[in-house]
C-alpha cells in the first residue's frame, strides 16, 4: 500500500492548513499555490492515479468535484468561477501518488483554449 505526503497530513504527521475534512476526504492548501485560491481534494481511500480509480470507486472522483464546488460556495466565489485539475503520471505533471484534485480560483485564469 502506498504512502504518501498526504496520506501523512490525513494522520496529522505533516502539518497542513486543513479547510475541509468529513469521513470520504480531506482539504487543505497547496503548500506552492499557483492561484490565490489553491486547495487540494484528496480522498481518504488510497488510489495511486487516476488510471487506478475502477468503476465501482467513481464516486469517489465525483465526491471530490462535489466538495470542491461546495467550498467554492461557501467561501463566496462560486459564481465569479474557479478551475478543477487532477494530473495523472508524467505527461500530466502528477508528483504526489495518492489522488487528488486541485481547485484553483480567485483570479482569472488562463489558457485552455483562449
Ligand atoms: P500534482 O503535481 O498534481 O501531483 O500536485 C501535487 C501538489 O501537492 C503540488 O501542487 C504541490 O505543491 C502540493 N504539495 C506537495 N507537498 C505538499 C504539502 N506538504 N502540503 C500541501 N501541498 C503540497
Amino acid at each position: 500500500m502506498s504512502d504518501t505526503i498526504f496520506h501523512k497530513i490525513v494522520r496529522r504527521e505533516i502539518p497542513a492548513t486543513i479547510v475541509y475534512e468529513d469521513e470520504h476526504l480531506i482539504a487543505f492548501r497547496d503548500i506552492a499555490p499557483q492561484a490565490p485560491v489553491h486547495v487540494l481534494f484528496v480522498p481518504k481511500e488510497t488510489i495511486a492515479t487516476l488510471n487506478d480509480v475502477r468503476e465501482d470507486q467513481a464516486h469517489i472522483v465525483g465526491r471530490l468535484a462535489h466538495a470542491a464546488a461546495e467550498y467554492a460556495k461557501r467561501e463566496g466565489f462560486a459564481e465569479d468561477g474557479y478551475r478543477i485539475v487532477m494530473n495523472c503520471n508524467a505527461n500530466g505533471g502528477q508528483t504526489v501518488f495518492q489522488i487528488h484534485l486541485h481547485l484553483l480560483a480567485g483570479a482569472p485564469l488562463g489558457g485552455f483554449g483562449r
